[in-house]
């Protein structure tokens, strides 16, 4: 499977999950339509569903406005004030697109109704992925909104942490780095090691440069000028395994803006 990594707003993301034979697609956090619509017209697919991480209006806004668009479009989620709701899913249940598996992984704590979403291709030798939400960022969490520091605990010890190896991660940046107590309260209860620590410094740095920043379990590091971003965005590569170089991980690739 293709995801295209779509930068809206100032500091968000939206994934075309692309499933390539039948040019089949789902979205995960559709907050901007008018570019998603021009992306799909780009790529010549065909939009089967929406997928929402929680309700904030940055993950979630545009829901409404393709429904209209696509009447009958399914828009999949765990939370009733997600706009367009069509199918409440709860924890461990999977869905099919096509050749395209998801698996919803409830991680309640920035949200009460927060859903990851765990895919992965039949017969493709593409790593699995998450999309991670405002739940898991490099080495930091989303803010404790809706839930409590056991929750969250839980979302990452038990639920995401239980993931294979070579999962690779996509997800948003926010301020995190900065000063989100969230982050260090993940930072003491993982006991991060040294490198952690390092890739936090470096995430800092780039999004500092405005740039956005790759990063595999390998330690490879690669980052791309994106010189009309005002901030820069990251998503890590968690891929125990294969470092991220295109063709041993998933196809990735960067949208315009
Ligand atoms: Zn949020």
């Amino acid at each position: 499977m293709k995801v295209k990594v779509i930068s809206v707003l100032e500091d968000n993301y939206m994934y075309l999950v692309i499933e390539e034979n039948t040019k089949e697609a789902v979205v995960v956090d559709a907050a901007v339509p008018k570019r998603l619509l021009e992306i799909v017209r780009k790529e010549g697919v065909t939009l089967k569903a929406v997928l929402t991480t929680h309700h904030h209006w940055d993950h979630a806004r545009g829901n409404e406005e393709l429904a209209k668009v696509y009447p009958g479009l399914q828009v999949y989620g765990a939370d009733e004030r997600i706009g367009a709701l069509t199918h409440k899913v709860t924890h461990n249940e999977e869905l099919k697109f096509g050749d395209i598996n998801v698996k919803c992984l409830f991680t309640p704590c920035h949200t009460s109704g927060h859903m990851c979403y765990f895919m992965w291709e039949e017969n493709s030798p593409d790593a699995p992925a998450l999309f991670s939400g405002d739940t898991l960022f490099i080495g930091g969490c989303g803010k404790f909104f809706e839930g409590t520091a056991e929750q969250m605990y839980k979302n990452l010890t038990e639920i995401l942490g239980a993931l294979p190896k070579d999962t690779e991660l996509l997800h948003e940046c926010g301020d995190w780095t900065q000063n989100s107590p969230a982050a260090s309260t993940s930072r003491r209860r993982l006991s991060m090691s040294d490198r952690f620590q390092e890739s936090v410094l470096w995430a800092r740095v780039h999004r500092e440069e405005s740039q956005v920043c790759f990063e595999s379990g390998t330690g490879e590091r690669e980052c791309e000028k994106e010189t009309r971003l005002g901030k820069s965005r990251c998503f890590s590569f968690q891929s125990g395994a294969s470092p991220w170089k295109g063709e041993a991980g998933m196809n990735v690739e960067f949208c315009e803006r």
